[in-house]
């Protein structure tokens, strides 16, 4: 039997005669379904006509599907010294990719930001052997359920001595970002975050396609979430959207900003 992926968002789903009756992610306010009507196509569809792009963004090897498929977001490879963690998941595996992500040293797992990043998760913790970990308030979002994955609760969990997930929400209940205490700190974001294309400020929706804002409750939240940590840098979920430098002024700019323009 197929398995099905929403060719929109890149949500996967298990074997099944016939695709399913709909796509919860795309059906959903935080994303929209597609304007011709929801469409599907196989893994096999999608890996003969696509392939992984590998590349080093400011220091990190970003892998993401091209030409670009659905949401067109990256997986960054973050290499820490007690091993490596996969941030974010795209919706393709193939041999030369995980040949290139092996070649980097072990892994210690997956983590992913929020729903719209699951995808491909169970083929990747297949091909790797590693758990993912997922947030337990965004449960309900799983499309393709997998014995890797790993929930966890709470505001915070360590994934050793330099990574560390951190519960934000605002995007989504689960939504994560990933702190790396490495040389001056890292943030990888996703969308919880989102580097803008100037690349001086973040800006955080409850749905980017759809531009609705969150509440400035949420954004004092997650400036006490983040108010910990050190960081220079802020990794965006996509291709060249990285805030390099003094990143930590720049969110604190980015959300100073927003507050005075929602006020
Ligand atoms: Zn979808
Ligand atoms: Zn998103």
């Amino acid at each position: 039997m197929p398995r099905f992926i929403c060719r929109q968002c890149g949500a996967r789903f298990p074997e099944s005669a016939t695709p399913p009756e709909a796509c919860p992610i795309c059906r959903d306010e935080r994303q929209y379904v597609r304007w011709g009507g929801q469409d599907w196509l196989t893994p096999d569809e999608l890996g003969a006509a696509h392939a992984i792009d590998c590349t080093e963004d400011h220091g990190v090897l970003g892998l993401r599907i091209k030409p670009a498929f659905a949401i067109g977001q990256r997986m960054l490879l973050v290499e820490a010294d007690e091993g490596n963690l996969l941030w974010d998941c795209i919706g393709l595996v193939t041999p030369e990719a995980v040949a290139a992500i092996k070649a980097r040293g072990p892994l210690i797992g997956m983590a992913i930001s929020h729903p719209h990043y699951y995808t491909a998760l169970a083929d990747w913790a297949q091909a790797l052997e590693i758990p993912v970990h997922l947030h337990a308030d965004d449960a309900q979002w799983v499309t393709e359920p997998h014995p890797a994955i790993k929930f966890w609760n709470g505001e915070a969990l360590k994934l050793g001595r330099s990574l560390t997930l951190l519960r934000c929400g605002g995007h989504f209940a689960g939504a994560t970002v990933l702190h790396h205490a490495k040389g001056e700190g890292a943030l990888y974001c996703g969308d919880v975050l989102q580097v803008a294309p100037d690349r001086r400020y973040v800006s955080v929706l409850y749905s980017y396609p759809n531009m609705i804002p969150v509440n400035a409750a949420t954004i004092r939240r997650i400036a006490a979430i983040l108010d910990p940590y050190p960081f220079s840098r802020v990794y965006g979920a996509f291709e060249g959207r990285v805030m390099d430098g003094d990143a930590k002024a720049g969110v604190a700019r980015s959300f100073e900003r927003y507050l005075a323009a929602i006020a």
